[in-house]
């Protein structure tokens, strides 16, 4: 059982780093896209029902010269007090601090009492937030009595709140909320406990940004299916035609390596064999199925075709793990969604038979929300670059702050 679990929180300030960073309309600063605060309920639920009181403290947006309203926490209060209060079967008030160090969050927090909520305004009003800044960290931890992490999206920052904080508590009283543990333990699954065949399915747009990933998964796949634009990096560095396709023609000799690296290891490396090609990068444009190595002039690939839809499939319906980081085309777009939605079901299907999903960065876990499937894979990840980062092998700091 892991200390959060097991830990009594009655009487406790429990200051708890969430990441409630989430898309606000510019107009009317509606929220629109919740999952990141709904992440964070259970564990607010769980201080809450052991008889202790929080202390929320999150970013939002990219603020740069301080205060702005446009990324004011203050938006977010009401709907923040309907999911506590839903969870709480009753009305919860959240109360808000207009700063996040200072009298009134030091008031505030003091008054605190049990089953009570305060949402501290926006970390990154203060420069000294993404600084990593000692002094600014010492002055949040006198907010609380015991600091949870459950902020899995920020952990591969060095900041105050997610970092540098941790020392001003001492063991025991420092610990990941539920959050954090189930993106830790499905993480860990995958990268050290994988049962075989484990096979990697990474996509996006650029080689550049999944090097590392792919270099740390060659240790421990036994296949990794790559799609999107970057794979015609890899088609032109072996002699192939794509046309106008996106490539990174710096990156050449990178796909030569790693193939040559996967061969070496005996990680298998698909490749999509046909693509969706376009004669423009628009929802509208003309299309038609080209073999992924000799794409006529003027085309572009941006969606893996049918035959490699089948390939993609019996591979992922054949492995016991699964790791998914990337679309495999322009699922934005209508006619060039087919691979990606085929890569979710398989992956739905296998582990309706058995086997452990993980999904994660940014535009796949958009991908699977978008056609009803995360329900349907083990676990879906809320980081993005947190996520990437761990998967490289990178040692994170919101992780390390607290094992160490
Ligand atoms: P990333 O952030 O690197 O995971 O890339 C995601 C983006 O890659 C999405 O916005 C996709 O539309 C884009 N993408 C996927 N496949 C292609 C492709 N074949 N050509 C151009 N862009 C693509």
């Amino acid at each position: 059982m892991s200390l959060f679990s097991t830990y009594n929180f009655k009487d406790q300030k429990a200051l708890i780093r969430v990441d409630f960073n989430v898309p606000l309309d510019k107009q009317t600063y509606a929220i629109g896209d919740d999952n990141r605060m709904r992440a964070a309920i259970p564990t607010i639920q769980k201080i809450l029902k052991d008889g202790g009181s929080v202390i929320l403290m999150s970013h939002l947006g990219r603020p740069k010269e301080g205060p702005e309203t446009k990324s004011s926490l203050i938006h977010i209060v009401g709907h923040l007090q309907n999911l506590i209060s839903t969870a709480m079967e009753t009305e919860t008030i959240v109360q808000f601090a207009n700063d996040c160090i200072g009298d009134e969050a030091l008031t505030k927090s003091a008054a605190l009492q049990s089953g009570e909520v305060l949402l501290l305004e926006n970390l990154r009003f203060y420069k000294e937030e993404e600084k990593g800044d000692a002094t600014f960290a010492q002055k949040l931890s006198q907010l609380g009595t015991v600091y949870v992490n459950d902020a899995f999206g920020t952990a591969h920052r060095a900041h105050a709140s997610t970092a540098v904080i941790a020392q001003f508590f001492e063991k025991g009283k420092k610990m990941f909320g539920l959050l954090m543990e189930g993106e830790v333990k499905a993480a860990e699954n995958v990268l050290n406990k994988a049962e075989k065949p484990f096979t990697a399915i990474i996509g996006g747009a650029k080689v550049s940004d999944k090097i590392l990933i792919i270099e740390n998964l060659l240790e421990r796949a036994t296949d990794i299916i790559i799609g999107g634009g970057m794979a015609y990096t890899f088609m032109k560095a072996q002699g192939g035609q794509i046309g106008k396709s996106l490539c990174e023609d710096d990156r050449l000799d990178t796909a030569l390596e790693i193939l040559k690296k996967a061969a070496e290891k005996g990680v298998q490396i698909h490749l999509p064999s046909d693509s969706i090609v376009a004669d423009n990068f628009a929802a509208d444009a003309n299309t038609k199925v080209a073999l992924s190595n000799s794409i006529p002039d003027g085309w572009m690939g941006l969606d893996v075709g049918p035959d490699a839809c089948e390939q993609f499939k019996n591979v992922i319906l054949r492995s016991k793990t699964i790791l998914w980081n990337g679309p495999m085309g322009v699922f934005e777009m209508e006619k060039f969604q087919n691979g990606t939605k085929t890569i979710a079901i398989a992956v739905a299907e296998a582990t309706a038979n058995g086997a452990f999903s993980l999904v994660g960065g940014g535009d796949s876990v958009a991908a699977v929300n978008q056609f009803g499937f995360s329900s349907k894979v083990s676990y879906v990840s809320t980081g993005g670059g947190a996520m990437l980062e761990y998967f490289e092998g990178k040692v994170l700091p919101g992780i390390a702050a607290i094992s160490e």
